[in-house]
């Protein structure tokens, strides 16, 4: 091989060897291209929207209620509006930490029925969620050594489970054992009531003189 073939040849694998570190650097782009927290992400917005649309349905049940006097039952639909509404508000702030885009559903107008069966339809989708969308939506945030997701959603889950234990003892207790007062965390929605008085939310540590005082 004579010194010019050398050169061509060298020329030949140098070429090749910039086209495979231009191709698997492409590649490479390609594949951080991929969103982080994907699956987080898409989780994320789904309770948002579902958030957005129990806040806005549970509103309309609290003036359902007041409209048939049923004040106990409208100052906690009230409250559990309130918390929808921040727990909105904390996934929307959350997908757009990661990089995400969060966008408002179409709501259809609300169905009334009766002030009973919109408490046991509440109770029924807070239970739905709470036994089968949190865990894994939290589990999700854990494996992606995820903390702030995953702190945001088990205070979006807590309160869920106290609207539940809210709405259980409306539907079964005394009408004079029902509340009128109730209290709610800007920072959780956490929610507390009348007899409870505490200085700092026990979920998140907001001081008590944020809190959202709902009375009927
Ligand atoms: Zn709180």
């Amino acid at each position: 091989m004579n010194h010019l073939q050398k050169i061509f040849f060298s020329s030949i694998l140098l070429g090749g060897a910039i086209l495979g570190i231009a191709f698997l650097s492409g590649r490479r782009q390609e594949q951080s291209s991929e969103p982080l927290y994907k699956q987080s992400l898409n989780q994320l917005k789904e309770l948002s929207q579902k958030k957005y649309h129990q806040s806005l349905q549970l509103l309309a049940y609290a003036h359902y209620a007041e409209r048939d006097s049923l004040h106990d039952v409208a100052a906690l639909f009230h409250a559990m509006s309130h918390a929808d509404a921040i727990h909105c508000a904390n996934c929307r702030h959350a997908i757009e930490a990661l990089g995400g885009m969060y966008s408002h559903p179409t709501i259809s107008p609300t169905q009334f029925v009766s002030t009973t069966t919109h408490l046991e339809k509440t109770l029924h989708n807070k239970t739905l969620t709470h036994d089968h969308q949190m865990p894994k939506y939290i589990n999700q945030a854990l494996s992606d050594n995820n903390r702030y997701i995953a702190r945001m959603l088990t205070w979006c889950d807590a309160s869920d489970i106290k609207q539940i234990t809210l709405l259980n003892d409306i539907l079964n207790s005394h009408p004079s054992q029902h509340q009128y007062l109730y209290k709610v965390c800007p920072t959780c929605g956490d929610i507390s009531w009348e007899t409870i008085t505490t200085r700092h939310c026990p979920m998140c540590m907001t001081d008590s003189v944020k809190f959202i005082i709902i009375r009927h």
